[in-house]
């Protein structure tokens, strides 16, 4: 009798063979991602504040910036550089496992080079509204938080809520965005409880204007959060 193993690797042998796994970014067969395209993927190496680009310790925002902003930080980990952008876009309408893990683990990375007390961190992602989940079947914001969680064990919570249907953020101009999330976010009962005196990491694959973000940190840090950082893969 095969084992439960032996028989998911036959079954991705058989799906690889009728479906093979092209290169979301150069489209060549053999790999979701091949090796050629991850290594275009241009890391950061100086921490910047997100909103303004000035040089910042440990991508915290600028003191300028925080005063406007409920985030603490936003760590970005690449540049929005062609092959990246093919990847991400790819895996938004692909649920492609192995690339989850990849990106997941490029996010990981990133954080595990900031210094931080790690029995006071929880994780969370962006969530989607329901309806949005219901016709996209997953969210890939909260794949790649649950790797995120997984690799750095740390606990993850899907405490927050979008319970304001919104249109896609993409395409809107700086007010629109702003009113089209204004209050779009809250807690499910019992979140203070959760949340209190954490510092707490919210996953998202890319950031743009960051009223996304800070919506959600916002409402996080009303339930009780000491902070709230951004780990995003790149800034659009
Ligand atoms: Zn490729
Ligand atoms: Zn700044």
């Amino acid at each position: 009798m095969p084992t439960v193993k032996q028989n998911n690797v036959l079954a991705k042998v058989i799906l690889d063979a009728v479906f093979p796994p092209r290169c979301l970014s150069c489209n060549k067969f053999g790999a979701w991602v091949c090796g050629e395209c991850w290594q275009k993927i241009e890391l950061i190496k100086t921490p910047i504040c997100y909103r303004c680009y000035r040089l910042s310790s440990e991508f915290k925002l600028c003191p300028s910036c925080h005063r406007q902003q409920a985030l603490h930080r936003v760590i970005v980990c690449a540049h929005w550089q062609a092959s990246l952008k093919k990847i991400v876009y790819g895996f938004k309408y692909r649920r492609a496992r192995v690339v989850t893990n990849l990106l997941g683990g490029l996010l990981s990375a990133a954080i595990q080079s900031i210094p931080l007390a790690h029995n006071n961190v929880v994780v969370v992602s962006v969530p989607l509204h329901r309806y949005r989940y219901w016709q996209r079947g997953f969210n890939q914001a909260e794949n790649l938080a649950r790797v995120v969680a997984e690799q750095n064990h740390w606990p993850i919570l899907t405490t927050l809520v979008r319970h304001k249907p919104t249109l896609p953020q993409f395409g809107l101009n700086k007010m629109t965005r702003k009113d089209n999330l204004a209050d779009a976010f809250s807690l499910k009962p019992g979140s203070q409880a959760l949340l209190a005196g954490k510092t707490v990491i919210i996953v998202d694959d890319i950031i743009t204007t960051g009223v996304t973000l800070n919506e959600c940190a916002k409402t996080l840090r009303q339930g009780g959060a000491k902070e709230v950082w951004g780990l995003v893969l790149a800034r659009a």
